[in-house]
C-alpha cells in the first residue's frame, strides 16, 4: 500500500505529567465479550495493558507499528477551530483516528477539504462525531471498536443510577466539608428497590445495564427498534415498549443507550420530558445531544426531573459556561465511562487490528463497520440511520477561550 498519512486526535496528557502513577498493576485478562464476540486480535501490541494510552503521549501505542510500516503518524489534541493542528493536518491525511471522549468533529466542511481521506476510525464506540452522511456520499469508511467499552459504560451507568437515587454526591460533599446534618443529607435520598427502571436502546450497553440492575429487585423496561429474544425478556422479566413515550410514562429511572443519529437527536426535549413521571431520573451515557440542553436544565429547576447524570455532553469539550456544569441535582462526570484504563487497552488493540487490516488490504470485521461502500454497514446498519448530527460542534472552540 502507498504511504499513508494518519492523523490521530487524542486528549491531553495528565496535568501532572506523563506517565502517571498507576493505582494497580495490570488489568484482568478477558477471554471474550458477553455473547461470544472475540476480543480485538491484532498480530501484536506495543503497549502494556492498563497503562494510559488514550492521551497524546500514550498515542494508543501505535507509533512504532505505523512508522515501521513506512507510514506517517501525527498525534495532536488540538482539534477545534480553523487554526487547529487537526484542521491543518487533515488536508492531506488518508486516515483519521479519534476518540469520542475528545472528538475530532469530522464535519462535511472538513471532509470537503480532505480529498485523500478514506478511513475514519473511532477509538471507542459511537461515530456520530463524523458527518456520516458526508462519509456515505464521499465513500469514506467509518468504523469503531465495537464492544471495546460497552461493559465499562454499563458499569458507569449503574453507578450513576445509584448515585442519583440515593443522592450520593451531596452526602460526600457534606462529609468533606466537615458537616454531619443527617436530615439534610437524606432529604433527597431514596431506595431504588421497587422502582421501575427503563433503558432506551437495549444493545450491548443497554442489555448489560438491564442485567446489572436485575438483582436490585426493580421492574425492568426497555425500548429498541430491535426486540430482544423472548428468552432474554423472560430471564430478566423485561417489559418491552414499542416507543419511548410509552416507556418514559411508567419509569422512575430512564437510562439512555441508543446511538446519536437523526432519529435520536434531541429526543429528550420539553415534550418528552413532560410525559415522564414528576421526579424521574435520567442517566445519559450515550450522547449529550440526545437530550436537549435547556430542556434538561429547566426540568431540573422545576423538579420535573429529580436528577440527571451521565458523562456525555455536546459539544465536547463543553464551553466553561455550559449550563450542565452548574444545573441543580446533577451527578455528571466528564466523558470518562468508556475510557477507563481497562477500556483503553481494548480499543488501542482494536485500532491496531483495524490498521493492520487496512494496510494489508484485508477486510475490517463487519461488526466494526459503521459506513462502507457508500452505505451504512455492519453495526452502523443495525443501530444508526443515515444523516448528520455534527451541527453546532464548532461551539467546542469556546472551551479554549
Ligand atoms: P449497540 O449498537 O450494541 O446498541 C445500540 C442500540 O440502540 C441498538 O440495539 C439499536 O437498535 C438501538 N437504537 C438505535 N436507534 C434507536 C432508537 N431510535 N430508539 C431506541 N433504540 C435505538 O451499541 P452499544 O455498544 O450499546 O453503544 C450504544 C451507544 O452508547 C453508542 O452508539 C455510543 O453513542 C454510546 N457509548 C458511549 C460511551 C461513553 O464512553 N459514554 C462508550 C461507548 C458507547
Amino acid at each position: 500500500m502507498a504511504k499513508q498519512k494518519i492523523v490521530c486526535v487524542l486528549y491531553d496528557d495528565p496535568v501532572g505529567g506523563y506517565p502517571p502513577q498507576y493505582a494497580r498493576q495490570g488489568i484482568p485478562v478477558l477471554a471474550a465479550y458477553p455473547g461470544g464476540q472475540t476480543m480485538p486480535s491484532p498480530a501484536a501490541i506495543d503497549f502494556v495493558p492498563g497503562e494510559l494510552l488514550g492521551s497524546v503521549s500514550g498515542g494508543l501505542g501505535l507509533r512504532n507499528f505505523v512508522e515501521s510500516r513506512g507510514h506517517s503518524l501525527v498525534i495532536t489534541a488540538d482539534k477545534d477551530g480553523p487554526d487547529s493542528v487537526l484542521e491543518k493536518e487533515l488536508v492531506d491525511a488518508d486516515v483519521v483516528i479519534s476518540q469520542p471522549f475528545w472528538p475530532a468533529y469530522i464535519t462535511a466542511d472538513r471532509i470537503a477539504k480532505a480529498p485523500n481521506l478514506r478511513l475514519a476510525i473511532t477509538a471507542g464506540i459511537g461515530s456520530d462525531h463524523v458527518d456520516l452522511q458526508a462519509a456515505i456520499d464521499r465513500n469514506i469508511t467509518v468504523c469503531e471498536v465495537t464492544y471495546c467499552n460497552s461493559i465499562s459504560v454499563a458499569e458507569h451507568a449503574v453507578m450513576q443510577i445509584l448515585a442519583l437515587v440515593r443522592d450520593y454526591i451531596p452526602q460526600y460533599h457534606l462529609v468533606v466539608n466537615g458537616g454531619w446534618n443527617i436530615a439534610d443529607a437524606i432529604s433527597r435520598s431514596y431506595d431504588i428497590e421497587g422502582m421501575s427502571v427503563g433503558v432506551v436502546g437495549s444493545g450491548r450497553i443497554g442489555l448489560a445495564v438491564l442485567k446489572r440492575m436485575k438483582p436490585f429487585d426493580v421492574a425492568l423496561h426497555y425500548t429498541d427498534r430491535h426486540r430482544l429474544p423472548t428468552q432474554v425478556e423472560e430471564e430478566l422479566g423485561l417489559t418491552f415498549h414499542s416507543d419511548v413515550e410509552s416507556l418514559v410514562k411508567v419509569c422512575d429511572v430512564v437510562s439512555i443507550h441508543c446511538p446519536l443519529h437523526p432519529e435520536t437527536e434531541h429526543l429528550f426535549n420539553d415534550e418528552l420530558i413532560g410525559k415522564m413521571k414528576r421526579g424521574s431520573y435520567i442517566v445519559n451515557t450515550a450522547r449529550g445531544k440526545i437530550c436537549e440542553r435547556n430542556a434538561i436544565v429547566k426540568a431540573l429547576e422545576t423538579g420535573q426531573l429529580a436528577g440527571y447524570a451521565g458523562d456525555v455532553w455536546f459539544p465536547q469539550p463543553p464551553p466553561k459556561d455550559h449550563p450542565w456544569r452548574t444545573m441543580p441535582n446533577h451527578a455528571m462526570t466528564p466523558h470518562t465511562s468508556g475510557t477507563s484504563l481497562s477500556a483503553q487497552a481494548r480499543y488501542a488493540a482494536g485500532v491496531r487490528e483495524i490498521l493492520e487490516c487496512w494496510f494489508d488490504g484485508r477486510p475490517i470485521r463487519d461488526e466494526y463497520l459503521i459506513v462502507q461502500g457508500g452505505h451504512l454497514a455492519g453495526a452502523g446498519a443495525h443501530s444508526y440511520s443515515e444523516g448528520d448530527t455534527t451541527g453546532g460542534s464548532d461551539e467546542a472552540t469556546r472551551f479554549k477561550t
